[in-house]
C-alpha cells in the first residue's frame, strides 16, 4: 500500500508556505512584468521528494500569486510544472533541462492561450510576456537545483527521491557550469537591463517634463505676445484720437504684424463692429457691418464694463466663421485721461497656431503630442493624431498603477482599460491652462520589449556556447580518466605496458597514468609471486596434513592402525555386511609369553618382534576391506568383513603357523627369536550384534581359551545371530 511519509508532507508544506510568502511580493522588472522567485521551492521540493508533494508545495506557491495577481491560470500552470518536474526527477532528468522542456511544450502555449483568451494585455504584448514567463521559469528551476546541490548535505532525508543510475563526471560537469552560467547569465541580463530601462525611464520622463516646460512657455509667449498686442493697440488707439471711420485702415495694418489673430475688430460703445480684419471673413446675417452686434460676447463686457484687458476662456466663434477662438480683448477711450471707454478692440487668438508650436516640438521628440486644456478642463488645443476635438471636455484617467515604472501614464481613449495608453508631464500656464505632453506607452514597450527579447537571444546563444564549451571540455577531462578507470579495472595478467593514453589529455592525467601502470605492474608481478608462495605453502600443509591424520590413525611403532581407527572403522564395516547381509569375522591376536621375549632379548627386541609380526599381518591379510589394528601392548585386533564362515579358521590357523615358523632376528645380537600366538575369534552373520563389545566379549573369550589350552593356538566360535526381542 502506498504509505504517506509525514515528514515529506511537512517539509513539503514548509517550503509551500516561504513560496507562498515569497511570491505575495514578485520582484518587478518594468512595466507590468514581475520576476517571481518563490517558485524555487517547487524546484526544490521535486528534486527530493518526487511530483506530488511537489504539486502540493506548488498549489501554496500558486496561492500566493493568486492573492498577488488574482488570477486563477498559476494553479493549472505551476501545478503541472511540478508534477512535470518530478516525473522528470524520477527518471533521472535534470531539473533545469526537464524545466526548458516544460517551458517549451506545455508552458509557454499553455500560458499564451490563456493570456490570449482571458486577459486584457495588448497583442503586441502577449508573446513577450509569455516568453518572460519561460525565461523566469528558468531562473528558479536553476535556482533551486544550485540549492539543492550546494546544500546536499542539509536534505538528509529518508526515503528521499535518488537517482536511478550512477550519473557520468560529463554530466555532472557540463550541469553543475550550465546551472552556474545560467544563473549568472541571467542575472547580469536582469541587473543590466533593470538599469538601462531605469536610466532611459528617467530620461523619458525629464525629456516629456522639459517638453511640457517649453511648450508651456511658448505657448505663454504666444498669449502674452498677442495680447500685449492688444493692451498696445487699445493705448495707441486711445491716444490717436483719429476718428473711428479711419479705424478699419489701421486695425487690418495691426493684424498684418500679428497674424497670430485669426480675426480682429473693433467696436463702439454700443458693441456694434466699427472695423473688422480680415473684412472677408465677417459675415453679418444682413450684410451689414453696423448691425453686427457683440454685446453679449464676454469679451466685450469684460473689457468695456470691467475695462480690464482680457483674455476669454476658449468658446466657438460667431460672426467670423464657427472655430473655437480665445478672444483677447481691451477697451478704447476718447482721450488718455477719460473714464468711460469708447470701445473695444479685440483679436481672436488663432488656435492653430498651436499646431506651430507644436509642430516644432514634434520634430524634436519622436511621437509626442500635446494638450492644452483651459481652467475649466475644456480641450483648447489636442494634437491631431489623437483626435481629440476641440472644446470637448477632457477626460482622462491616471493608469497602470500597477506597472513598475517612474513614469506617469494615462489614458484618454480606452478609459476603462488599466493597460496605460500614455506616458505624460504637464505644465501649468500662468492664466490657468494646462499643458499635456504625452508619448504613446506601447512604442515604448515594445522597445523595452525588444531590448529585453535582444538580451535573452544572446542569453541563450551563450548558454548554448557555454553547453557545447563546457561538454567538450569536460569530455577532454573525463575521456581519459574513464579509459584509465576502465583499463585498471580490468582483471587479468594483461602486460599494463600495452596501455596507452590520448595525446591531447592533460598533463596531470599523464602522470596519473604512468603511476598508475607502474603500480599495475607490481600489483600484477606481486600477484604471481603471492600465489606461487600460495601453492607452495598448500602442497606443505597438504603433507603435514597426511602425516597428522596417520598420527591420529595409526600406531607408530608397526604402522597398523590404531585401537581408535579400529573401533571407528568396526562400525562402518558392520553397517556394510549388515545391510548386504553378509558374515564378518573378528579375531583378537595375542603374543604368547611376550614378557619373555622382553625379559630375554630386551625391550628393542620385543619391538623388533612387534613391528615383523605387524609386517606379516598386513601382507596376510591382504584384502582392501580387513582392518589390522594393533589394540594395545602385544594385542592385534583384525576385522575381516564378507569371510567364509567355514574358511575362517583355518585362514587364521595358517597365519598362526607362518608366525611359530619364523625366525626373529634380534637386532642387538646374532641372536635370532621365535614366537607363538594365539588368536581369539568370532564369525558370525553381521546382524550378530552392532556393538563391538559383544564381538570383542566373545573373541577375548575365546583368546583367554586358547591361552588356558596351552597356547599357539586358534579358537573360532560360531554363534547364531541375536535375535531382536
Ligand atoms: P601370555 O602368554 O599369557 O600372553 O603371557 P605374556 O607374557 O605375553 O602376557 P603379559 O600380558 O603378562 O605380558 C605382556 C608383556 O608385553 C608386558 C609388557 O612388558 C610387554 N609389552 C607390552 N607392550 C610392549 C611393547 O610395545 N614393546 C615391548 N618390548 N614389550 C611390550
Ligand atoms: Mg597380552
Ligand atoms: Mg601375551
Amino acid at each position: 500500500m502506498f504509505k504517506i511519509n509525514r515528514q515529506h508532507i511537512q517539509i513539503s508544506l514548509v517550503l509551500g508556505c516561504l513560496g507562498l510568502l515569497t511570491n505575495l511580493y514578485p520582484i518587478p522588472l518594468f512595466g507590468n512584468v514581475q520576476l517571481i522567485l518563490g517558485n524555487i521551492v517547487i524546484v526544490i521540493s521535486a528534486i527530493l521528494l518526487g511530483p506530488w508533494f511537489a504539486l502540493l508545495t506548488a498549489v501554496l506557491c500558486a496561492t500566493g500569486l493568486f492573492i498577488a495577481w488574482g488570477s486563477w491560470h498559476v494553479f493549472i500552470l505551476f501545478g503541472l510544472e511540478a508534477i512535470w518536474l518530478g516525473y522528470a526527477r524520477r527518471k533521472d532528468i535534470y531539473a533545469l533541462y526537464a524545466d526548458i522542456g516544460y517551458w517549451l511544450v506545455i508552458g509557454m502555449p499553455l500560458f499564451y492561450l490563456y493570456i490570449l483568451l482571458f486577459s486584457k494585455q495588448p497583442e503586441s504584448h502577449i508573446s513577450f510576456i509569455t516568453l518572460k514567463q519561460g525565461v523566469n521559469g528558468l531562473i528558479y528551476a536553476a535556482l533551486g537545483s544550485l540549492i539543492v546541490t550546494l546544500f546536499s548535505s542539509l536534505w538528509h532525508l529518508e526515503g528521499k527521491v535518488k537517482d536511478q543510475k550512477r550519473r557520468t563526471f560529463n554530466a555532472q560537469l557540463t550541469y553543475s557550469f550550465t546551472l552556474v552560467l545560467t544563473i549568472s547569465l541571467l542575472a547580469s541580463t536582469l541587473i543590466f537591463n533593470h538599469q538601462v530601462i531605469e536610466k532611459q525611464q528617467v530620461r523619458l520622463q525629464q525629456s516629456l517634463q522639459d517638453s511640457a516646460a517649453h511648450l508651456g512657455l511658448a505657448t505663454e509667449v504666444f498669449i502674452d505676445t498677442h495680447k500685449k498686442a492688444i493692451d498696445n493697440a487699445s493705448r495707441w488707439l486711445s491716444l490717436s484720437q483719429a476718428d473711428f471711420h479711419r479705424w478699419q485702415n489701421r486695425l487690418a495694418k495691426l493684424h498684418q504684424s500679428y497674424p497670430g489673430f485669426i480675426t480682429m475688430l473693433v467696436t463702439d460703445a454700443d458693441a456694434r463692429i466699427i472695423a473688422a480684419s480680415p473684412l472677408s471673413r465677417l459675415k453679418p446675417d444682413d450684410g451689414k457691418l453696423e448691425n453686427l452686434s457683440v454685446k453679449d460676447r464676454h469679451y466685450f463686457q469684460e473689457a468695456f464694463f470691467n475695462q480690464i484687458t482680457y483674455v476669454s476662456p476658449v468658446f466657438l466663434g460667431r460672426g467670423f466663421g464657427n472655430d473655437p477662438i480665445v478672444a483677447v480683448s481691451a477697451p478704447i477711450y476718447q482721450s488718455e485721461n477719460a473714464d468711460q471707454p469708447v470701445g473695444v478692440i479685440e483679436g481672436s487668438l488663432n488656435l492653430k497656431k498651436f499646431v506651430d508650436i507644436d509642430r516644432v516640438s514634434t520634430l524634436h521628440h519622436h511621437q509626442q503630442s500635446m494638450i492644452i486644456i483651459d481652467e475649466n478642463s475644456r480641450v483648447i488645443y489636442a494634437s491631431e493624431e489623437l483626435e481629440i476635438p476641440p472644446l470637448s471636455q477632457f477626460t482622462r484617467t491616471e493608469s497602470g498603477k500597477r506597472y513598475k515604472t517612474n513614469l506617469d501614464m494615462l489614458n484618454l481613449h480606452d478609459i476603462e482599460n488599466p493597460n496605460p495608453e500614455f506616458v505624460y508631464a504637464t505644465y501649468t500656464l500662468n492664466n490657468g491652462w494646462q499643458l499635456y505632453v504625452v508619448k504613446p506607452f506601447s512604442p515604448l514597450l515594445k522597445t523595452l520589449e525588444t531590448q529585453y527579447l535582444t538580451t535573452f537571444a544572446i542569453l541563450i546563444l551563450s548558454l548554448i556556447i557555454t553547453i557545447i564549451l563546457t561538454r567538450v571540455i569536460s569530455q577532454r577531462l573525463t575521456t581519459p580518466l574513464s579509459v584509465l578507470a576502465n583499463k585498471f579495472a580490468e582483471k587479468g595478467y594483461q602486460d599494463a605496458s600495452d596501455y596507452s593514453i590520448d595525446q591531447e589529455s592533460p598533463r596531470e592525467f599523464l602522470t596519473l597514468f604512468q603511476s598508475l601502470r607502474q603500480s599495475k605492474q607490481q600489483l600484477i608481478s606481486h600477484q604471481l609471486e603471492l600465489e606461487e608462495k600460495v601453492a607452495i605453502r598448500t602442497f606443505e600443509l597438504e603433507k603435514v596434513n597426511k602425516k597428522l591424520q596417520s598420527l591420529a590413525e595409526r600406531d607408530e611403532l608397526t604402522g597398523l592402525y590404531n585401537r581408535r581407527y579400529a573401533e571407528e572403522k568396526f562400525r562402518a564395516t558392520q553397517e556394510f555386511c549388515h545391510r548386504i547381509d553378509e558374515a564378518m569375522a573378528l579375531a583378537i591376536l595375542d603374543i604368547d609369553n611376550f614378557k619373555d621375549i622382553n625379559d630375554t632379548y630386551g625391550h628393542q627386541g620385543g619391538d623388533e618382534c612387534l613391528r615383523v609380526i605387524a609386517s606379516k599381518m598386513k601382507r596376510f591379510f591382504k584384502r582392501d576391506t580387513d582392518v589390522i589394528a594393533r589394540y594395545g601392548g602385544e594385542e592385534f585386533l583384525l576385522i575381516l568383513p564378507l569371510c567364509n564362515v567355514l574358511m575362517i579358521e583355518e585362514h587364521l590357523n595358517e597365519f598362526r603357523r607362518t608366525i611359530r615358523q619364523l625366525q626373529i632376528d634380534n637386532p642387538q645380537g646374532n641372536t635370532s627369536m621365535a614366537v607363538t600366538v594365539s588368536i581369539g575369534a568370532i564369525v558370525s552373520n553381521a546382524s550378530y550384534s552392532d556393538a563391538l563389545e559383544t564381538w570383542f566379549k566373545e573373541a577375548d573369550l575365546n583368546l583367554y581359551k586358547a591361552k588356558n589350552q596351552g597356547r599357539d593356538r586358534v579358537i573360532v566360535s560360531i554363534p547364531e545371530p541375536q535375535r531382536p526381542g
